[in-house]
Parts: C-alpha cells; sequence; structure tokens
C-alpha cells in the first residue's frame, strides 16, 4: 500500500501535459496525437494505482473499526457499545495470536474436598483466566 508510484505518474504526466503545450504551438496533429496517447496511459496506470492504495485503506479501516469495539479487562476481551459490555468474554491469547475470537467457558470452581476457584477457559488454546 504505497502511494509514491502513483504520485511519480502523476508527476510524468504533468511533465508530458507541459510537453504537449509547447508542441501544440508548432507541431503536427499526428505527433500530438501520439503524446497524448502517452498522456493517458501513464494517468490510467496513476489512477490503478491509486485504487489498489484505497483499496487497502478500506480494508485497513474496517479492521480498526472492529478492534474499536472490543474491551480488554483482566486479560479478557469484551465487544463493547459506549461503555455496555455486548458479548465475551473472549480470549486475548487467541485475538492477538490468530486475530480470532473465541468465547470462553465458564466454570463456576467447587467446594468441598477439591475446593476450586471458579474460572474461565479457552476451549481452543486451553488459556485460563481469572474472573
Ligand atoms: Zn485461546
Amino acid at each position: 500500500m504505497d502511494i509514491r508510484p502513483a504520485l511519480a505518474n502523476i508527476e510524468l504526466a504533468l511533465t508530458k501535459a507541459e510537453e504537449l503545450s509547447e508542441l501544440a504551438k508548432e507541431a503536427s496533429g499526428a505527433l500530438l496525437a501520439v503524446v497524448i496517447g502517452e498522456l493517458k496511459e501513464i494517468l490510467l496506470e496513476a489512477k490503478r494505482q491509486c485504487l489498489a492504495v484505497q483499496q487497502g485503506a478500506s480494508e485497513l479501516e474496517e479492521l480498526l473499526a472492529s478492534r474499536d469495539q472490543l474491551f480488554k479487562e483482566r486479560g479478557m476481551y469484551w465487544r463493547v457499545i459506549g461503555d455496555k459490555k455486548v458479548g465475551g468474554p473472549f480470549c486475548s491469547r487467541c485475538c492477538e495470536d490468530r486475530s480470532e475470537l473465541i468465547h470462553l467457558d465458564y466454570h463456576p470452581g467447587a467446594i468441598g474436598h477439591h475446593p476450586q476457584s471458579p474460572f474461565y477457559e479457552c476451549r481452543h488454546c486451553g488459556q485460563r483466566f481469572e474472573p
């Protein structure tokens, strides 16, 4: 996603346009047509390059927008709208390593012979989180 090739082509097109206005004073129609053809090719290439950069920028914006809706708390991600939790919790390891939202399973814990504190666990990577 580099805009420099497009800028270079636009610069080249401006030089060609300058050349054209000089030629127009004395040159034949046939020669003018050749230079106009070259100018058109350069502009089409610059347009193609700009469209590629625009597409890359749009994809990046979408990715950033979807990330903005996630909020990290105690190592877990929650989907939020404003400051309200609307989904989650999700595994932060899976989200950060593989960009995947894996819903964590809640284990309520146990009392008695084998006491255990409640925890969340990722069924994909096995990571545990304290609520
Ligand atoms: Zn995970």
